[in-house]
């Protein structure tokens, strides 16, 4: 299985399919929300930053999710990314970062499309159920969506166009994602 990153909206199963993927070929799944959620438990400077802007639907700075990156990537080889990149910059800076890392193989990305109508149906609902604050209010969520369309929408054109990519209908149920992921996963490496 080759390095994988995945992208899509807010709400449209990256982290499902990140870890049915990480199950089945045991490959790490790095998510960076996931990430920044644990950190943000230890209320210093940082994770004080870190509570600020994730609970109000905003970005944390490259520099930080950077840090974080790294650390992980050198620890697993083999990975699944989720939630990163998810702005150009962020884009150029592992372009850089698998250019100097010869050893790491080049990703494929996967792209999770979903109506913005299902993304926050899902939500609402993941939010009954899951104590995560940015999920709690539709304002916070707009943000989220806003964020995702000005900063992450042009990093998913660019790899559409310039890298092998997988699109999948991520409105579809959680195992038509994986069937879907795995057929067109197999004809995508051949
Ligand atoms: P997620 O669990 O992927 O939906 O991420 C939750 C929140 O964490 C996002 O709304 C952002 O506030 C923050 N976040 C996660 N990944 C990144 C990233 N690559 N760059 C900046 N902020 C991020």
């Amino acid at each position: 299985m080759k390095n994988i990153i995945i992208l899509g909206a807010p709400g449209s199963g990256k982290g499902t399919l990140s870890k049915q993927i990480s199950d089945k070929y045991k490959h790490h799944h790095i998510s960076t929300g996931d990430l920044l959620r644990e950190r943000k438990k230890i209320q210093d400077e940082t994770g004080k930053l870190i509570s600020s802007l994730i609970d109000d639907g905003r970005f944390v700075p490259d520099d930080l999710i950077l840090k974080i990156i790294q650390e992980e990537m050198i620890k697993n080889p083999s990975f699944i990314l989720d939630g990163f990149p998810r702005n150009p910059q962020q884009m150029q800076m592992l372009s850089r970062m698998l250019e100097e890392n010869k050893k790491t193989e080049k990703p494929i990305v996967v792209i999770l499309q979903i109506g913005m109508k299902t993304a926050f149906e899902r939500i609402q609902n993941r939010a009954k159920s899951k104590d995560r604050e940015d999920d709690q209010s539709d304002i916070i969520l707009k943000k989220r969506m806003t964020e995702f369309m000005k900063k992450t929408l042009p990093v998913i054109n660019h790899y559409t166009k310039f890298s092998d990519s997988i699109i999948l209908d991520g409105s579809q149920n959680i195992d038509k994602v994986f069937e879907d992921f795995n057929l067109k996963y197999d004809e995508a490496i051949v």
